[in-house]
């Protein structure tokens, strides 16, 4: 039995770390003692945290001693990937001494990854990698500033540039690991400025994710859990590799494999996820469409579908077969390299084996096509009738700890938070939640430029370099912020170089210097035709990690989860809040960005140790995110709710994650009946107490126990044919037991419910519907008296007619190895505007197939993560731990491939793309890639083409371990709907160094 913590039940107000350190900690140490001492304390944390837990001191004795000693315990969320695994850090007087991973967590249960087990490493001082004060680049090289120098340059330049070209020529690259306040602020502070140019990770991971699952059902977002999948009967990881990218979530896995579920990897390498399963199928990379329509054929076939399901509960099957029903078994082997008996093995494991749950992570994402895989995903599990059931789903796992609640709440190009988009009304309703005047806000944004969605972070580098007369807004981009973002993560890297030399202004905000910076600070290369910015500023501005403030992340199953600060900034580090809020004073919107209006302001500021000021972040989540967000339901976790789960996270179920019992001891909130960390939509206030949704649209849940059902969002009706649900398919216990539309106050009149609000809330709701009543009125009379779900009860869409292609189709990759397949199946025509900019498509694979790349370049080149690193990587290639586990960039090669080549293992080779640009790696020779297929992990950077950046980075500052990013010789190539771009499928040659 893998899954044994919740054998000791019963409510434990302490956290069992705390009556157990002081036994592993001397008396009390100062900072500088600790600081020489610090490898030794780092050591016995190390070995601590090994120990089973019954072999850990007892307690009880020595509480007397951790008070005296002012050891505090302080409970945080590790920052290198979704799962959200809890960490426990012990702080001796102001000094991050040790960490353990939190064994009553329902996530972890105790474990830890590699990056987990090491997130004490950024609150270490001594060999510390961090950017540790403001730095500007003088004459190639990183020089000392002050904060108030730093901000009173940046913030100058700034206000001349938007003089000179109004507020779109800045574009900020927001990040993934903000928290949601952060998040949300950021949000704020770029329409405070007057522009939609923002964005963040998302857009490069999963933007095509939340375009295709929202448009399908409602809800761009992992529709249950990890800890679901111990439901499962068959797991289908189709585009992850979980066992690295999110190793704790393996737990869940596993527990479901010990239990009898199948376990199924089709990847085009044989990844440590493959490892673990039942059964491994190859597939080429991008063809992932014809994959899933081939085994789509074998379900329906067979009469494998769920009929009945369908019937009453999605909208165009009947379209999409038609499709499918041409993906014939020999045209399936053709393109995809899988035989007529793998693709039906699959598809009768999944079939036969329900509930049975599809897993994906950039494999489905990051294609010209991406929005049409995860769209065909979708289909395949609505064909099964998987979706809304435990144990079936869509488990879609995120990258970075917070890009789902970034996602949801933060800056992006085409919403407000919440998934408001950038119509008049949202922002109204924005500027409600905010304090802030509407007509202020307008004449901000350059004219007509207000719903207009921004430039994406995928190609701020086309809004530099693009001619002014080809893109959507006035000014090309002038100044880009990089606010805790890795630049090595997006695709063109020489591009990207060109368009950084060409910026007048470029600041990074971030714990770390980045690769953005050793980028900046190198010269252009001799033979590039092109002349750098010589008034360009940079600028380095240490932010504070997220172990230095507090603040609510959102983790991929959408549990929300609280973190204390753990320790003060370290070094002249500022939190972003702080960041921002300097900024805003500098920038002559500090009043709005607080929401002081009226003799009222919304965020208190807090006076810090160092004496600037920041918002308070818990005023952040209640009267902003918790008072706007009501289409997602951030609305119900409030603070107190939020941070008792954290205090109490053994009495949650870790199959369920529910509840059973148990009071805070703290508070004295009963926390019967709650989800762990209300996964969202948790509706409602905080005040009606809904538990959560762990499983999106489960209608055999009452509303108001987390279920739910498809989301009325596209109409009620299209070409004369219903797309609401059936009768009888409505959640347990609703009032209303057929499909619906959403709620508004005119619905609430003609269904006599409307007197059921209060006073108060009728004054609130009068002309509003279910996402514009900040009473929360409407969402509590349909949730609570009458069992229903606020944004109505329809069919899911298995066809979107909003989109490029309605039904999903295979297209080939703009770089296929293929040509042959790109006249059968061509890539989409060339669009003039997308996201503000001309975006290529047929004309760029047309080229490719007449140029005849795919002989200069035969091998597929694709890429992905490694256990051992996180995202671009600097934090962790940073991090003495980690870096010691993984000191080189490699490339895997198929032995046969080798061979051809003369490589032999463990050799540099250089490995070279159709950009002219070529990467120094080692060549790891496996068969775990086939002879067709190399890969390259993406978490590298610090090399260029050869040569070493240290130079370039600020001294003392370079991650411990540096590489050549593969995305310095990525392609060109982005996503129809989303302009996610092409990191999974382009061509290369491999050569010996
Ligand atoms: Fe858990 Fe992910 Fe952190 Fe590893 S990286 S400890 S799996 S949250």
């Amino acid at each position: 039995m893998l899954l044994t913590r919740k054998s000791s039940a019963g409510v434990v107000p302490q956290p069992r770390l705390a009556r157990n350190l002081s036994g592993a900690l001397a008396r009390t140490m100062d900072r500088r003692a600790f600081l020489k001492r610090s490898g030794v304390a780092a050591g016995a944390g190390a070995f601590a945290s090994q120990l089973p837990f019954n072999l850990i001191g007892k307690a009880e004795a020595q509480e007397k001693q951790v008070a005296e000693n002012k050891v505090e315990v302080k409970r945080t969320v590790c920052t290198h990937c979704s799962v959200g695994c809890a960490v426990d850090a012990v702080v001796e007087n102001g000094v991050w001494v040790r960490q353990e991973p939190v064994f009553d967590s329902p996530i972890n249960l105790g474990s830890h990854c590699a990056k987990g087990a090491s997130v004490r490493e950024h609150g270490m001082t001594e060999h510390s990698h961090r950017l540790k004060y403001p730095m500007k680049l003088v004459n190639g090289k990183y020089q000392r500033l002050t904060w108030d120098q730093a901000l009173d340059e940046i913030s100058k330049k700034m206000l001349k540039i938007r003089e000179e070209s109004g507020p779109d020529a800045l574009f900020i690259v927001g990040s993934s690991k903000h928290s949601n306040e952060q998040s949300e602020l950021l949000c704020k502070w770029v329409r405070l400025w007057g522009s939609n140019n923002t964005d963040h990770q998302a857009r490069i991971c999963h933007s095509t994710t939340v375009a295709g699952v929202a448009n399908t059902w409602g809800y761009g977002a992992m529709t249950n859990s990890y800890n679901d999948e111990q439901n499962s009967k068959c797991i289908l990881f189709f585009g992850s590799n979980a066992a690295e990218a999110h190793p704790v979530s393996m737990l869940h896995t596993l527990h479901a494999k010990e239990s009898g579920a199948k376990v199924i990897v089709v990847d085009p390498r044989f990844t440590r996820t493959a490892a673990k399963a039942d059964m491994y199928f190859r597939t080429r990379s991008g063809s992932d469409v014809a994959f899933l329509w081939g085994m789509l054929y074998h379900i329906f076939k067979n009469g494998w579908e769920d009929k009945e399901y369908i019937q009453a509960r999605v909208y165009g099957m009947e379209k999409v077969k038609e499709e499918v029903m041409k993906w014939t078994p020999d045209v399936v082997q053709d393109v995809t390299g899988l035989s007529e008996q793998d693709v039906r093995t699959v598809a009768e494991a999944m079939a036969k084996n329900r509930p049975s749950t599809i897993v994906w992570a950039m494999g489905q994402t990051q294609h010209t096509n991406g929005n049409a895989i995860v769209r065909a995903s979708c289909i395949l599990q609505l064909a099964l009738g998987n979706v809304g059931v435990a144990g079936g789903g869509t488990n879609i796992y995120r990258g970075h700890d917070n890009v789902q609640g970034a996602t949801d709440v933060g800056p992006n190009p085409d919403s407000l938070p919440g998934y408001y988009g950038l119509a008049e009304g949202s922002f109204k309703h924005w500027c409600r939640v905010w304090n802030v005047d509407f007509e202020w806000l307008k004449g901000r944004f350059a004219p007509g430029m207000m719903g207009k969605p921004g430039i994406t972070v995928s190609r701020w580098i086309d809004g530099v370099l693009e001619k002014n007369d080809l893109i959507d807004q006035d000014p090309n981009l002038r100044a880009v912020f990089y606010w805790g973002h890795a630049p090595n993560s997006q695709t063109r890297g020489l591009e990207m170089k060109m368009a950084m030399d060409k910026l007048d202004l470029l600041v990074v905000v971030d714990p770390y210097p980045s690769a953005t910076a050793a980028m900046a600070a190198m010269p252009k290369a001799a033979d590039a035709k092109y002349e750098p910015n010589p008034n360009r500023d940079v600028y380095l501005l240490p932010a504070a990690t997220q172990f230095e403030t507090e603040g609510s992340a959102t983790a991929s199953n959408r549990s929300v989860q609280w973190r204390e600060k753990v320790i003060e900034p370290l070094f002249e580090s500022r939190s972003d809040q702080a960041i921002m809020y300097a900024f805003a004073q500098k920038l002559g919107f500090a009043d709005q960005f607080v929401g002081k209006k009226d003799g009222k302001q919304q965020l208190r500021l807090i006076k810090t140790a160092k004496g600037y000021e920041e918002p308070n972040l818990e005023d952040v989540l209640t009267y902003e995110i918790n008072g706007g967000s009501w289409t997602i339901g951030y609305t119900g976790q409030s603070p107190e709710r939020l941070q008792a789960h954290m205090r109490n996270m053994h009495v949650f179920d870790v199959k369920t994650l529910r509840a059973k019992g148990g009071k805070d001891a703290k508070t004295g909130y009963d926390l019967t009946g709650d989800y762990f960390g209300l996964p969202w939509p948790c509706y409602g206030n905080a005040a009606l107490k809904h538990p959560g949704s762990p499983n999106l649209y489960q209608t055999s849940r009452h509303v108001m126990d987390g279920g739910g059902n498809f989301r009325a969002n596209f109409g009620v009706e299209r070409d004369g044919v219903s797309l609401l649900a059936a009768d009888g398919s409505a959640s347990k216990g609703a009032d209303l037991p057929f499909g619906y539309p959403e709620f508004d106050h005119v619905l609430l009149k003609k269904l006599g419910w409307w007197d059921e609000l209060t006073d108060a809330e009728k004054k609130e709701a009068e002309g509003k519907n279910w996402k514009t009543d900040l009473s929360g009125g409407i969402q509590r009379v349909v949730l609570k008296n009458h069992g229903c779900h606020p944004f109505g009860n329809a069919k899911a869409r298995a066809v979107v007619w909003n989109f490029p292609d309605a039904v999903p189709l295979h297209r080939e990759p703009l770089y296929s190895p293929r040509p042959d397949l790109v006249a059968k199946f061509p890539t989409h025509d060339d669009v003039k505007v997308l996201w503000r900019l001309p975006t290529l498509f047929k004309s760029v694979q047309d080229k490719n197939v007449a140029d005849k790349v795919s002989e200069k370049f035969p091998l597929i080149l694709t890429s992905g993560r490694l256990v051992e690193y996180e995202g671009g990587g600097d934090e962790t290639r940073s991090n003495p731990w980690l870096a010691e586990l993984q000191q080189d960039n490699f490339v895997e090669i198929n032995p046969k491939a080798a061979a051809d080549r003369g490589i032999r293992n463990n050799e540099y080779v250089w490995v070279k793309t159709p950009t002219g640009a070529r990467l120094k790696v080692k060549a790891k020779v496996t068969e775990g890639v086939g002879p067709d297929t190399v890969f390259v992990p993406f978490h590298f950077a610090g090399w260029w083409q050869g040569v070493d950046m240290l130079p370039w980075y600020p001294e003392g500052a370079a991650p411990i371990v540096r590489g050549e990013a593969i995305n310095t010789a990525t392609t060109y190539g982005y996503d129809r709907v989303t302009l996610m771009q092409e990191t999974k499928t382009t061509l290369c040659q491999v050569e010996r160094a």
